[in-house]
């Protein structure tokens, strides 16, 4: 399936109930050839109005740490596991998250990234595939508001900047 395709049934979806308080899915972005895929928890209130991945102060956060680190957002396939915001941001619940999984699989399927790095223990759902990496590291939003969590985002981001440029 072509990821264009694929979109297109997230824009359309109705599988759970998240779509009725969600202003635009949120499929995700960046290159089809990309090496490395991020994956978040679902969309925030910014994400949802503009229908675009990691677009608020965490994703931003985000995006600044890995340019200083070398890695430039581009080159990644940013996205969550659930593709719809939820109700005043809340955790999706099970069931969302459930119905919401064939979306991610498909799209690692497409991109066959090497690594796939997984936002905050919120992205724990994320399927695991044979022959890809999983790295865990601190959610942007968390490393933004606690020191201590700040200083080992950086740690985590400039390893894995090593582990991409090597790649
Ligand atoms: S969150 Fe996922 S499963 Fe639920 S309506 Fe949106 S795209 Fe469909």
């Amino acid at each position: 399936m072509a990821l264009d395709d694929l979109n297109l049934q997230i824009y359309g979806c109705k599988k759970c109930r998240l779509w009725q308080g969600a202003k635009h899915g949120v499929p995700g972005e960046g290159p089809l050839n990309a090496k490395v895929m991020f994956v978040g928890q679902n969309p925030g209130a910014d994400e949802d109005e503009t229908g675009r991945p990691f677009i608020g102060r965490a994703g931003k956060f985000l995006t600044k740490t890995l340019t200083e680190y070398g890695v430039k957002r581009e080159d990644i396939f940013i996205t969550n596991i659930v593709k719809h915001f939820s109700p005043k941001n809340r955790q999706p619940f099970e069931d969302e998250v459930r119905a919401c999984l064939p979306y991610i699989i498909t799209q690692i399927k497409i991109i066959k990234p090497d690594i796939i790095v997984l936002l905050g223990a919120s992205a724990k759902e994320t399927p695991r595939l044979d022959g890809i990496e999983y790295i865990q590291i601190i959610h942007p939003s968390a490393a933004m508001r606690f020191t201590k969590m700040g200083e080992k985002f950086r740690i985590q981001i400039a390893d894995l900047a090593q582990r991409i440029h090597q790649a």
